[in-house]
């Protein structure tokens, strides 16, 4: 039986840190074994907020890649593209956009909270900015795909979408399937003050980083704030840091720590150490592969191309058959060419 098919992006607007892995890339890792997937590199979706600076995410177009496989996403289990080097994205999102009521993309709660969010520092009233979700939709509904990996957050997105796919339906004839959630369990970590893990709050630790530059990061953390001594009991589901043992200290480690910290016989301090004996182990692999593939830069642009080609393959397809369904066919000028 054919898979089923599944199609996520990610903007390349940076490094990937511990937040991106373990909240998305850890799925898509899994995911790449179950199902038909294609990542792409959302490098259109970027420049919907970043429009100023397109050399930068030109820069991050390689960068995230190199971080997707060397964090364990394999080309041959799955197709690695670049959004921008498939035209047909944005012939769809232009057809659906004739369609699509500006209601549905005023109401979209990302829009109005980034927006004032940016308010100041980035002008985003632009059509771009607003019509994002159009182009999601033409990026998701290209490849017809069964699921899409969300989180619970990103459900009105996917809603949207499938509204769009609907009316799609509704005015020309069925074509698009209305692809389900496929949610995905997300397993928060929070940056190392406690807050959201962002490069902006400066409170990431990235794939890439080496333990040098990671342990001045894990020592300045904040941990149980009432435990101002090693005698005062501390409490783990208080500490900042314990978050991070949860998801790469082994499990009996884990429960010594517990111990230790409950009934003061762990410093903080030997605690930190721990972590980043965790951090090192888990980075090792990552790095080791990453290294791999930037001795051999050219690889990484041959995923791309090869990518490009199947999914390109695919959108030209669905392209073909969206535009038949609104009569942009004409195959007269076909034939008088040929004369
Ligand atoms: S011992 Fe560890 S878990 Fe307990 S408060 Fe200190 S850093 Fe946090």
């Amino acid at each position: 039986m054919q898979p089923q098919r599944i199609v996520s992006g990610m903007r390349p607007t940076g490094p990937l840190h511990l937040g991106h892995y373990f909240g998305v890339l850890v799925n898509w890792i899994q995911l790449q074994k179950e199902y038909e997937c294609f990542f792409f590199v959302a490098d259109w979706h970027a420049l919907t907020s970043e429009y100023a600076a397109p050399a930068r995410i030109r820069g991050f177009v390689p960068e995230l890649v190199l971080d997707w496989v060397a964090a364990g996403l394999d080309p041959a289990k799955c197709t690695i593209f670049l959004q921008s080097q498939i035209k047909e994205h944005a012939e769809l999102q232009l057809l659906f956009s004739m369609f699509t009521p500006l209601g549905w993309l005023e109401r979209n709660p990302t829009y109005k909270e980034v927006k004032g969010e940016l308010e100041g520092s980035k002008d985003l009233s632009t059509h771009g900015f607003l019509g994002y979700p159009v182009l999601m939709a033409s990026d998701i509904l290209i490849y017809r795909p069964q699921l899409v990996p969300v989180g619970q957050d990103q459900l009105p997105h996917l809603e949207l979408t499938r509204e769009i796919a609907r009316r799609f339906n509704f005015l020309y004839g069925p074509l698009f399937p209305e692809p389900q959630a496929k949610l995905t369990e997300t397993q928060k970590l929070p940056g190392l003050d406690g807050r959201k893990m962002s490069k902006s709050y400066g409170n990431a630790v990235y794939l890439s980083e080496s333990l040098e530059q990671v342990t001045p990061k894990v020592m300045s953390m904040l941990t149980d704030t009432n435990r101002m001594r090693k005698k005062d009991p501390g409490n783990p589901d208080h500490c900042n840091l314990f978050p991070y043992h949860l998801l790469i200290t082994e499990e009996q480690e884990r429960a010594e720590i517990t111990a230790g910290c409950t009934q003061s016989s762990l410093g903080c301090v030997d605690c930190k150490k721990m972590l980043l004996q965790s951090l090192e182990r888990f980075l090792a692999p990552i790095q080791e592969r990453r290294k791999k593939l930037e001795a051999r830069p050219d690889q990484i642009w041959e995923i791309l191309s090869a990518g490009n080609r199947r999914a390109r393959e695919q959108a030209v397809k669905t392209l073909a058959l969206a535009r038949g369904k609104l009569n942009l066919e004409y195959p007269e000028l076909a034939r008088s060419r040929g004369k």
